[in-house]
């Protein structure tokens, strides 16, 4: 494995300097920006991210203000980018920093990789990226090319098989760039060394001594466990409208799209008649149907809709008129599907 990892970084650094993408983050890359950065490109690509990066930074400028945003505001400049709980981890790490660090943010990898929501990959990213610290991150993208590369075909989902690897790369990291180096490795994954069997070999400063393109075996790497399938889910959704507005409730702080508003919803048996707020059936209307799917579970989304006197709305749900909810109401993308049919219903107002 180490004889070709020991090749890569001369050839990777050269490579990166004429082709690296200009990114925002890339061009001041404080702890700060950094972090904000690597948290939003989890799951999540460059091109999604960037206006989404651009608007958090001008809302929230450093640490102390994000510590001090309000949740809703937070959850609001988030809204879109789904995984809401790295929003929530990224305000409870900058309460962290502003109560254990002094405010300051934490320059070694073990103060870094304390702070919540921050893995082995990001608090990597963080320290070689805004520190100048040698060390490595790894990412599915760094795995891909380092399994291509070294003809590696470890199980890459295996905690060993990246504990080793990670191993391997510390022994070869420049300790003048880990910064550099480790954004190339990430940038020539994303970039060059696709996933899928589709990589631009003849574009690849690795190509004259890949294994995986010696030995006609890039199809096969990098080796991967089948995941687990998902669970479905059904729901009824409820789009419960009134002169005031649309019907929201509050998620419950922990699990799946924690502390969101949300339209009611519930488990449904597949043909079941769905019941609420003492509503007869034929006062509820079909409303059409959404699927969205999260890492584990996928819903199947039944939608109905009824039109309720304003006052009979239950204790903690809030009506939010067109305004409201472009402005102050995070509502998940799992509910994107009823979007237009709430814009239509808001309308009519
Ligand atoms: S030569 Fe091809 S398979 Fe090997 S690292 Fe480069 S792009 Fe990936």
């Amino acid at each position: 494995m180490m004889k070709e990892l020991n090749q890569l970084p001369i050839p990777l650094l050269l490579w990166y300097r004429e082709n690296a993408r200009v990114l925002p983050w890339r061009s001041d890359p404080t702890p700060y920006r950094v972090w904000i950065s690597e948290i939003m490109l989890q799951q999540t690509r460059v091109a999604a991210v960037l206006d989404y990066y651009r608007r958090f930074l001008e809302a929230v400028p450093t640490v102390a203000d994000l510590a001090a945003l309000p949740e809703d505001a937070l959850m609001k400049l988030w809204q879109g980018l789904g995984y809401y709980s790295r929003a929530r981890n990224l305000q409870k790490a900058a309460r962290q920093i502003m109560e254990n660090f002094g405010g300051v943010f934490p320059n070694t990898y073990d103060g870094i990789r304390s702070l919540a929501g921050v893995g082995d990959y990001t608090a990597g990213a963080v320290a070689s990226i805004a520190f100048g610290l040698p060390v490595p991150a790894v990412d599915g993208n760094v795995l891909r090319v380092v399994t291509r590369v070294t003809g590696d075909a470890g199980d890459i989902t295996a905690p060993a098989v990246k504990r080793r690897i990670t191993e391997a790369l510390r022994q070869i990291i420049p300790t003048e760039a880990p910064g550099q180096f480790n954004q190339a490795m990430m940038e020539l994954g994303a970039t060059v060394c696709l996933p899928n069997g589709a990589p631009l070999c003849g574009r690849c400063p690795a190509a004259e001594f890949c294994r995986a393109r010696l030995e006609d075996r890039i199809g096969q790497l990098p080796v991967k466990a089948p995941k687990k399938a998902r669970r479905i889910e059904r729901r009824s959704v409820y789009l419960i409208v009134s002169e005031q507005g649309v019907a929201l409730r509050r998620r419950p702080d922990k699990g799946l799209l924690a502390g969101l508003w949300e339209y009611p919803n519930e488990l449904a048996e597949e043909g079941a008649i769905p019941a609420l707020l003492g509503l007869e059936q034929e006062e509820l209307v079909p409303a059409g149907q959404g699927r969205h799917i999260f890492t584990h579970i996928e819903w199947r989304m039944q939608a109905w809709t009824a039109r309720i006197p304003a006052e009979a709305l239950p204790e903690s749900w809030v009506w939010a008129d067109r305004q409201a909810l472009a402005r102050d109401y995070a509502v998940p993308n799992a509910f994107q599907a009823f979007r237009d049919f709430v814009d239509r219903q808001l309308g009519y107002f």
